[in-house]
């Protein structure tokens, strides 16, 4: 089967304009992922792109098979994993436009299967620094370079969907202080990790949530203008994902290890 090193979950815009494409069907214990897997070169590197809500983004974030998406990076041999999404903004100076590199989730999602660790082996591994901080100082050096407004930490806060929040929901989310929220990073991020496969997420903020209290003409959240912010923001985020993966050390200086690998 087609090996990749780095594996990235994004939509189709990227691998779109990739020469000599390989798509690759693989098939998990968990069922199918969300898609084929397009394994593609650049910079050297072999690299896997999996649609996470699949090519014609016909899955919503609690239909998504977190588990078979990244059990088939990691049967392609994948060890790191970038994971770029859209998300709202929670506070003030976290703008549309801006990037933050997240450190921590808070996981509001229910129902979704969220563990490799369904017995008989019984484990309890620590969530306390959820993403890899290698690849994390690699993000943030590589925005700032390119002129990107990018947060250096930040939680998010992972709601269920596919609903936007209510205003009280968001007011609870901010005045806790977080300053992202999404509705795909739990469980794909932590699910990485159990398997022993670094993570890092690059939020891409595309609004304010329900609006900011203070500031009537901030309007809420909708569909299409997460859409139009996050086409915007599309080359931007090649831009930084080519030069992280070119970046990306053959070997790991991090803490990222699994119970089970
Ligand atoms: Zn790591």
């Amino acid at each position: 089967m087609e090996q990749a090193e780095i594996g990235i979950f994004g939509g189709s815009g990227f691998y779109s304009l990739l020469d000599n494409v390989h798509e690759v069907a693989v098939h998990t214990p968990y069922g199918a992922p969300s898609d084929k897997l397009a394994v593609a070169e650049i910079a050297g590197r072999k690299v896997a792109f999996l649609p996470r809500h699949g090519k014609n983004h016909q899955l919503p974030p609690h239909m998504i098979n977190y588990r078979a998406n990244l059990w088939a990076m990691k049967e392609l041999g994948v060890t790191r994993i970038i994971g770029p999404c859209a998300a709202g903004s929670l506070q003030a100076d976290v703008k549309p436009g801006d990037f933050v590199v997240v450190d921590q989730f808070v996981n509001r999602t229910w129902g979704r299967n969220d563990t490799f660790f369904d017995g008989p082996i019984t484990t309890h591994m620590s969530a306390a620094e959820p993403y890899c901080s290698e690849l994390r100082r690699l993000a943030i050096a590589c925005a700032k370079r390119q002129g990107i407004t990018v947060h250096e930490q930040g939680t998010v806060v992972v709601i269920q969907g596919p609903r936007f929040s209510t205003k009280a929901e968001s007011r609870e989310y901010s005045k806790n202080g977080w300053e992202v929220i999404n509705m795909t990073q739990y469980p794909e991020g932590w699910l990485a990790r159990e398997l022993g496969i670094c993570y890092v997420n690059i939020a891409l903020i595309t609004d304010y949530d329900v609006g900011l209290e203070g500031h009537p003409e901030i309007q809420p959240v909708s569909h299409q203008e997460v859409l139009k912010v996050f086409n915007d923001n599309n080359e931007r985020l090649r831009n930084l994902l080519f030069a992280m993966i070119e970046e990306i050390p053959p070997v790991k200086h991090c803490e990222c290890k699994s119970d089970l690998f």
